[in-house]
């Protein structure tokens, strides 16, 4: 049990206190963004069928299988409950007018940096946000309990943030998948929405193998140009499947994709991974943040990626000095 009684006790009276309940998530929504934001939209709908439950922000077609986002307009905010989960920081929520409601609850597994809110539910220990959702059901002495359609969505979060339960799941993971295993989903059939690829992928992961650059130091950086996209058909969110290659690299501990943006500002959309150095302070360094292990920033220049490239080596050198 990760989260404190009293979260828990000020939540489900928010919840049953709210007429209408708004739900936002992060941009560029990943399936634990979208899986744990209409995963507790319908979990409340179940249980209070007569309120309005809302889900903010913009559509992602990669995700529509997940479901569809609500019309909003800022009159709705009134007298509204917002909550918004898996989103560290206020730049990031998706959806304007989030903060225009009556009270605001943030849910989020990211390391905190930035405590918004009324009441924050907030656990880096929590493998996603979708795991923290399902906690909030089991513990919810019925008031949300759980069913079968949410708990295909929260599943589908947990197993895309876990790369599925390969990186670091723990006992409350575990614990939360079965509570939703036990709702008789089709785990094969969601796990199956993550390793189907188009012929186009398989030929840009042939791009991604021939192209990504093994650095002594054992870091491994990979530049994904507009051009690239272009020729593979590939879009941003596509370019994702080949994020993790080093990690099954041996000697490789940290990473990083630069993915070339239609504008200039910024030139470069950073991910960087790691299996070893923390690089959250890399990328709070270039504009971004994250976790310890998985981190996003922002680059301007070649010269910004050199220099990004440049501080893995040195982290990851002085991890290994000390290994
Ligand atoms: P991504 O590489 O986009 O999957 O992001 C990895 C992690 O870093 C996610 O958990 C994000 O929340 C975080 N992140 C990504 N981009 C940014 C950013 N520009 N600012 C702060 N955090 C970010």
């Amino acid at each position: 049990m990760l989260i404190k009684e009293q979260e828990l006790d000020t939540l489900f009276q928010w919840i049953e206190e709210y007429d209408t309940i708004i739900i936002h998530r992060h941009v560029r929504p990943d399936p634990d963004a979208v899986g744990s934001q209409l995963g507790l939209k319908l979990l409340i709908q179940n249980a209070y069928p007569n309120k309005q439950v809302l889900a903010a922000g913009t559509s992602s077609d990669s995700l529509a299988w997940m479901g569809e986002m609500d019309d909003i307009t800022k009159d709705d905010y009134e007298e509204a409950l917002v909550i918004v989960t898996d989103t560290a920081n206020q730049d990031r929520v998706d959806g304007a007018h989030y903060d225009a409601g009556d009270k605001l609850i943030k849910i989020d597994h990211h390391l905190v940096v930035d405590r918004y809110g009324d009441l924050q539910i907030a656990y880096p220990e929590a493998t996603s946000a979708s795991e923290l959702i399902t906690e909030i059901a089991s513990r919810s002495k019925n008031k949300l309990p759980m069913t079968k359609e949410a708990s295909e969505l929260l599943y589908a979060g947990i197993v895309a943030d876990t790369g599925r339960f390969l990186y670091s799941p723990t006992p409350y993971t575990f614990e939360a998948a079965k509570t939703l295993v036990a709702q008789d989903i089709d785990t094969r059939l969601i796990t199956d929405r993550f390793s189907e690829t188009s012929l186009n992928e398989v030929r840009f992961q042939g791009f991604a193998y021939e192209n990504i650059e093994f650095h002594d130091e054992g870091v491994a950086s990979l530049v994904i140009t507009r051009d690239i996209m272009e020729k593979y058909q590939i879009s941003e969110d596509a370019t994702n499947i080949v994020l993790n290659i080093p990690s099954t690299v041996s000697g490789m501990y940290t990473w990083v994709n630069f993915i070339e943006q239609e504008g200039d500002n910024p030139k470069y959309r950073v991910r960087l991974r790691s299996k070893g150095p923390a690089i959250n302070q890399i990328a709070e360094a270039h504009d971004g943040g994250g976790h310890a292990m998985a981190s996003g920033a922002k680059a301007n220049s070649l010269e910004e990626t050199e220099a990004i490239i440049n501080e893995l080596k040195q982290i990851t050198t002085e991890f290994l000095k000390n290994k």
